[in-house]
């Protein structure tokens, strides 16, 4: 991992500038993405068929059109970029290392809230957050055994979840395990020890999710697990990059 001296610290406005230019993007991907398994992306309002781009992508997260709530709650997606960036930066990851794992976690932040809203992780996010991580990656460097580990850890956690999606379809979706492949290689990347603490950290937060379902008296029991998964990884990727400082 790079690390460069305290004299050399970036300074906060380059965090700021990019969270402020990526947040309209997050919400406008997260807005798009956020229907029900094989209906077409959502371009427009579903109210006044204002496009979506940019009329609804503002922190407020109401229509230009009809004024009516588009997408993620507000701030929201704001609040847990800018959190993002800020930790990222403040962890001690640096030059394109940082670059890569703050790409990431932007796109599992997309990935939490689609999941969250519409229980579906769609493959060309997870595609996209894989390739862009490993570009990344590939710009800082890294051993020969950090590539090994991630491209491992990639496939082991991948591995597990298709076992558990074989086992059990409609408890973990094929979503869940194309994920697994940034999430595994994210961490793996740091250490292997991180994806089991990440995946730990995930499952026990869906059982939680679970059991407070079931004590409020709400119907269902679906979890989505990759919201979870999601919030998970990037919280061990920031302490990984902290305890390596
Ligand atoms: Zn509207």
């Amino acid at each position: 991992m790079s690390r460069t001296s305290a004299g050399n610290r970036p300074t906060a406005l380059p965090g700021l500038l990019y969270m402020l230019c990526i947040t309209p993007l997050l919400r406008r991907l997260i807005t798009v993405h956020t229907v029900p398994p094989g209906r077409p992306h959502r371009s427009r309002c579903h109210r006044c068929a204002t496009p979506v781009w940019p009329a609804a992508c503002r922190p407020s997260a109401r229509c230009r059109g009809c004024g009516r709530p588009v997408g993620p709650p507000r701030y929201t997606v704001e609040i847990a970029a800018a959190a993002s960036v800020a930790l990222l930066v403040w962890s001690g990851a640096r030059g394109w290392e940082l670059a890569g794992y703050t790409t990431w976690a932007m796109a599992m932040i997309v990935l939490g809230f689609v999941d969250a809203a519409a229980y579906r992780l769609p493959h060309q996010l997870t595609t996209a957050a894989t390739l862009a991580l490993v570009a990344f990656l590939a710009l800082a460097g890294g051993t020969v055994a950090a590539w090994l580990v991630a491209a491992a850890a990639a496939t082991g956690l991948a591995g597990f979840h298709v076992v558990l999606h074989a086992a059990a379809p409609s408890g973990l979706g094929l979503g869940d395990v194309t994920m697994s492949i940034p999430v595994g290689f994210a961490l793996g990347w740091l250490d292997w020890r991180y994806v089991v603490a990440a995946v730990f950290l995930a499952y026990a937060a869906t059982l939680l999710g679970f059991t407070a379902l079931r004590m409020t008296g709400r119907r269902g029991s679906h979890q989505p697990f990759g919201a979870y998964l999601a919030a998970a990884s990037v919280t061990i990727v920031i302490a990984a990059q902290v305890s390596a400082r």
